[in-house]
């Protein structure tokens, strides 16, 4: 039987320990003048039994016990029964507990004396073996002295010291298998661990990595090996890095004490990001001194969705640009850093013109895509460093810091409209976007910033009414007005629900006989709290609002119903912004208007007012189809937009014009009203339109218009605008 095949089955020993505690058996017996010598190790799996690792002696006794397992019991009742001989057991036969015929069955040529000093088969000589802290390990015991005499002092002694020897061995052997044992359990845990583990050496190189670090950064462990993490490391976290000079410094707090951990960005091969959280502790302060462990958990999903919600809370999602809230704060900060700077700070509020235009005319598809795209140009247009947000659907704001002097700021403005006002092809539609602009600067330290948007906001309502696609700097005169109009806005809802809108009618009439041929509605809001208000004092609010359909429609409604209650045959005049006539189901609100109130077509005529979305391309198909329902259509306020002649001859559907009353209050003071007047009446005539003046008031303006032609005529001197039950008795009211 070999040295290998007593280790087996016996976990602790090592084949070098076997091979020395053979040896040490051996010694025994060549040395020391006993027939046999053996060595039992306790079982490292099995406390309760011992096996037995190596015995010197006779063939027949080796074949017989090595590798024998027997229970710790017999050794226990040895021991109770024995004498301590220094650090050896002796049991005498005399009063040994075991049966005598049990150990001559393999000693059989044992002789046998009653000598006190002589040895007797049933004598036990054996030393436990115990580890320095005292655990036992086994037993080694020895027999059969060949001199047959009990051992003397000197051999005891001897015996004491290969005990001793044979002890240490076993230790010994178990710690090295332990280590290395425990290096295959850290191999083990290091190589399977998820978490990317890297050992980096004093001069910060990678020493060492696991399988997860390879895949964490997406590289064999040779592109990794010698190189520095800061290699592998985004540029702009390099600080954060595993050499970086912070973590060095902070990186043995303690013994085996980890860092903090930092998040940072490490680069992929492709050059695309991923997230980790760094740990690093120090291996091992004594024996690696410098060298560190860098774990790192991949924190990439957890961070983009993190940038996600900051994103969705902080940005606009069509524009990624900030939205109201991260723009206040921006404005907020800006406005600090000015007053310490003792600089201004500008804030444009800037409003796309006819958003609602776009959407309702081409679809949210392509509505979206102007707004980004004008999104785009206003961030082109400022300087590194200004803040462009967006505020809510077709407003944004620009905030300008470190202003010296108002006109830096004006400058800016002109050029961010200039290059809104490019054209702008999306798909087969193509506009020119414009952007009337509000401005206002901040006043020292006491000026907030909501005060500041709500002055820019005040300047921008002025802007817009003025003219479109213009800027408008914010002076005090503004707020009353604008503020009111602002807070108007949150009241349109409730005005609709409890039907405050109501219609005045005022007479279009015949001015040879002053007989009426029409009346035209005008829109009035009975406001609860501020009284009646004209529609000078609400209109855009609404116009630029997601109630202008609403608003325009119950006014379609209403005027029809009441033309057909109204005596007589007149027509009734509605006035349609040019918002609603690129509203692509506007024939269809007029048609179903038309049949509920029952009222003939050629009954109704559309105002409409000359401004820019009559340049639109498709305007003459928009007002065709119009006009197709059997509808009359005028063009309103004529001689004030941008209208010229040659609108006429590109609108054939024409019917009326409506000369704006600027001209009828300029007769008999400037001549060139005259002119005007008399070139549009003949205007009419050859193209075959009836000619309406607006606004006459005197009679010496009826005279007047009646010697130059004109026939048809409105104004406070037939009539004001004044409630239906004034004109005549309606059957009912049509509600909203
Ligand atoms: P418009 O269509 O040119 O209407 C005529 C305006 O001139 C009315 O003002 C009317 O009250 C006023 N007016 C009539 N005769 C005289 C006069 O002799 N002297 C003076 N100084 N003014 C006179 P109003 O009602 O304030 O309406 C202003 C504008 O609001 C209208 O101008 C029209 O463009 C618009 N508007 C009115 N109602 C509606 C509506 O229901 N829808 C739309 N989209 N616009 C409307
Ligand atoms: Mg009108
Ligand atoms: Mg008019």
């Amino acid at each position: 039987m070999s040295v290998a095949d007593v280790s087996a089955g016996v976990t602790r020993p090592s084949l070098d320990l076997a091979e020395t505690l053979q040896l040490v058996a051996d010694t025994i017996v060549e040395s020391l003048g006993f027939e046999v010598a053996v060595i039992n190790l306790v079982d490292e799996q099995d406390a309760t039994s011992l096996v037995v690792a190596a015995v010197s002696g006779p063939d027949e006794v080796r074949e017989l016990l090595l590798g024998r397992r027997q229970g710790n019991d017999g050794w226990a009742k040895l021991i109770a029964a024995s004498e301590p001989w220094g650090k050896l057991r002796f049991l005498d036969h005399a009063t040994a507990p075991s049966d005598p015929s049990d150990i001559l069955t393999w000693i059989p040529d044992m002789p046998v004396s009653d000598e006190p000093d002589a040895w007797h088969p049933e004598d036990a000589l054996f030393a436990p073996l115990q580890s320095a802290d005292g655990r036992h390990l086994g037993m080694l015991s020895v027999d059969v002295p060949r001199d047959g005499r009990r051992p003397g002092p000197a051999t005891r002694h001897a015996l004491e010291a290969f005990a001793v020897t044979a002890a240490l061995a076993i230790e010994h052997a178990t710690l090295a298998t332990e280590s290395r044992r425990g290096v295959q359990r850290f191999t083990a845990v290091f190589e399977s661990s998820p978490v990317a583990i890297a050992i980096l050496s004093a001069d910060r190189t990678i020493e060492r990595v696991n399988d997860a670090y390879c895949r964490f950064l997406r590289r064999d462990r040779s592109e990794l090996l010698g190189h520095s993490p800061m290699e592998f490391t985004h540029p702009d976290d390099r600080s954060l890095s595993e050499s970086s000079s912070t973590l060095a410094r902070t990186a043995l707090p303690g013994p085996r004490e980890p860092t903090d951990a930092v998040e940072k960005r490490y680069l992929l091969p492709d050059g695309s990001v991923v997230w980790g959280r760094l740990q690093l502790a120090p291996l091992n302060q004594v024996h690696d001194p410098g060298v560190l462990v860098a774990q790192v958990v991949d924190v990439t999903e957890r961070k983009r969705s993190e940038d996600r919600l900051v994103r969705q809370a902080h940005y606009d999602a069509l524009t990624s640009l900030p939205n109201r809230g991260e723009s206040m704060v921006r404005l907020r900060r800006a406005l600090a850093d000015d007053i310490d700077a003792g600089s201004m700070t500008a804030v444009f509020f800037c409003d796309l013109d006819r958003l609602k235009l776009v959407n309702d005319g081409h679809g949210h598809a392509v509505g979206d895509a102007y707004i980004r795209e004008v999104s785009k140009r206003i961030s082109a247009s400022v300087r590194d460093g200004d803040g462009v947000g967006r505020l809510s659907g077709d407003e944004f704001v620009v905030v300008l810091s470190g202003i010296g002097t108002p006109t830096e700021a004006i400058g800016m403005a002109g050029r961010i409209i200039d290059s809104v006002r490019q054209p702008l092809r999306i798909g087969a539609a193509s506009f020119t976007p414009s952007l009337s602009i509000g401005i206002a600067y901040s006043a020292g330290p006491g000026t907030t910033a909501d005060e500041l948007l709500a002055q820019a906001d005040a300047a921008m309502y002025r802007a817009k009414n003025e003219e479109r696609g213009a800027w408008q700097v914010y002076d005090p005169s503004m707020s009353g007005s604008a503020v009111a109009k602002l807070e108007l806005r949150h009241d349109v809802e409730a005005a609709l629900r409890e039907e405050q809108f109501v219609l005045h009618y005022q007479p279009i009439v015949r001015l040879a006989d002053r007989s009426v041929t029409g009346y035209e509605a005008l829109l009035r809001w009975q406001h609860p709290t501020r009284g009646l208000l004209l529609p000078g004092q609400f209109l855009d609010v609404i116009l630029d609002s997601e109630y202008e359909a609403p608003v325009t429609d119950w006014v379609l409604r209403q005027a029809t119903w009441d033309a057909a209650r109204l005596d007589g045959q007149h027509r009734m005049s509605v006035n349609i912004s040019s918002l609603q006539v690129g509203r692509r189901d506007l024939p269809q609100v007029v048609q179903e208007a038309l049949s509920r109130a029952g009222l003939e077509p050629a009954r109704l005529v559309l105002e409409l007012t000359e401004d820019r979305l009559l340049s639109r391309p498709d305007g003459p198909a928009l007002l065709a189809r119009l006009r197709d329902l059997g509808v009359s259509l005028a063009i309103d306020d004529f001689g004030t937009g941008y209208a010229g002649l040659g609108y006429l001859q590109r609108f054939p559907t024409l019917d009326v014009i409506k000369l704006d009353r600027s001209f009828v209050s300029g007769l008999g003071r400037e001549p060139v009203s005259e002119h005007i007047v008399r070139s549009v009446v003949e205007l009419a005539l050859g193209c075959g339109l009836q000619l309406v003046t607006e606004g006459v008031e005197t009679e010496q303006q009826a005279a007047d218009l009646l010697t130059l032609g004109v026939r048809y005529a409105q104004g406070y001197l037939f009539g004001r605008p004044v409630p239906v039950e004034e004109v005549c008795q309606p059957d009912v009211s049509v509600s909203c």
